[in-house]
């Protein structure tokens, strides 16, 4: 939990709030298809990132009834269908996120989507699917359904982690056939993600291996959030035994910031050049590209080094620093430069992840900002998903003869 007090107060989205139906357009608007399972998620992970959503507005709609799935289903009929789009099942922006095929009906209303829309459908689940259905699903509606299973671990953490979610006997279940897609697990210590890859390889050599680490964000439990740390210093270890399994699958390495910087250096630098900023200029940014820049363009600009504060400190994620975050690094600046993709949230234009505007922070803080219109959130996800392979990771990070000298280079204070 914050030990201080925000500086904004984000405007309220939602003036009546007894008409959930708001959220549910909001929600389509973006792409997704809300429903809910009208309470919070019983499966209560310990890393579950909406723990603690206390920094943006939320209205939970009730759980989703019969005249609710035809209201949406009749919406989501009557949009354009765009062929490399995938509806997402589940709200996340004005609605708590949970496992939605616990809602009684999520299996009957998929096969609904399938066949009375010609739309695509994406769902992440930690596997409560019906397995013989799922699998008759895909085979019946090909290149229709992209199935992200959360594994996230099979080894002994599993229980401590997520003691309510599918065992793991279902799971080899789920992921024996056609129906997965992608399946995401992660390093905790040793033998934990590189044993899961050669399981879930010997099933599976169709599925994507989606493999990391997770980051803590604010809201875990200390020893949750320290377990995930550990699981950073064994990424290296883990991910160089799974390169040489020499796997089938497609395989891929996220979620490690400072590495997805690294790997992008020539592209971070080049836009940095391209910029034309003057050596007075202030820029703000999270730890990562300050990382690159100081180590590649050091005194071409003034680096603010700004700390994801608001999330806690590990996310290092420019994406996810909020104004803020910004206006507590102040000092004595009277115009700073602002990466675009910091106001490009879901809460609407040139607003960040809380709600806050950039007009908010102006008045505010009396700063002016020069928005830095080419680092959006386009490039900031082209740049994660370019260098994502285990086979880069491992090939072009970990043996790059950089590394060390990149990895020694400290936080700034
Ligand atoms: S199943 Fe998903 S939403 Fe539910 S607690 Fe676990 S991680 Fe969170």
């Amino acid at each position: 939990m914050p030990t201080t007090l925000p500086i904004f107060q984000p405007t309220p989205i939602f003036k009546d709030r007894t008409d959930y139906r708001q959220v549910l357009i909001r929600e389509m608007e973006a792409g997704k298809i809300p429903l809910s399972l009208g309470r919070d998620c019983p499966v209560k992970c310990e890393f579950c990132y909406e723990l603690d959503h206390s920094y943006r507005e939320t209205l939970d709609p009730p759980k989703t009834s019969d005249e609710d799935w035809k209201f949406i289903l009749d919406y989501i009929s009557r949009k354009p269908t765009d062929p490399t789009q995938f509806w997402c099942l589940g709200g996340n922006e004005f609605m708590e996120w949970t496992d939605l095929f616990l809602h009684p009906k999520a299996m009957e209303w998929v096969e609904d989507f399938l066949k009375y829309t010609d739309k695509s459908i994406q769902f992440f689940t930690v596997g409560f699917v019906h397995v013989p259905k799922i699998h008759q699903l895909v085979a019946q509606y090909p290149g229709r359904i992209n199935f992200e299973l959360s594994v996230i671990t099979l080894s002994d953490y599993r229980q401590r982690l997520m003691p309510h979610a599918p065992s793991v006997k279902h799971l080899m279940k789920v992921l024996d056939g056609p129906a997965v897609s992608s399946a995401n697990f992660y390093a905790f210590d040793k033998d934990t993600m590189s044993k899961d890859a050669a399981t879930i390889s010997a099933i599976n050599q169709q599925c994507v291996l989606w493999m990391g680490t997770l980051t803590p964000v604010r809201g875990l439990k200390e020893e949750t959030a320290s377990l995930m740390r550990q699981g950073r210093k064994f990424l290296p270890e883990e991910a160089t035994r799974i390169y040489q399994l020499g796997l089938p699958n497609l395989q891929t390495v996220h979620t490690e910031s400072y590495t997805t910087a690294f790997l992008s250096r020539r592209r971070i630098v080049s836009l940095f050049d391209s910029l034309e900023l003057e050596k007075k200029d202030t820029v703000v940014m999270a730890g990562s590209v300050h990382k690159i820049l100081t180590m590649f363009r050091k005194n071409r600009a003034k680096f603010l080094y700004v700390p994801n504060a608001l999330l806690s400190g590990d996310s290092d994620c420019t994406v996810l620093l909020t104004f803020d975050d910004i206006a507590r690094r102040l000092t004595n600046q009277k115009a700073i430069h602002v990466p675009k993709c910091i106001m490009q949230s879901g809460r609407g234009p040139y607003t960040d992840i809380t709600g806050v505007s950039l007009e908010q922070f102006t008045k505010k803080t009396g700063v002016r900002v020069k928005v830095l219109h080419k680092i959006d959130t386009r490039f900031a996800n082209q740049q994660l998903y370019r260098h994502g392979s285990l086979q880069n990771y491992v090939e072009q990070y970990l043996n790059n003869p950089l590394r060390s000298a990149y990895e020694a280079i400290p936080r700034p204070v």
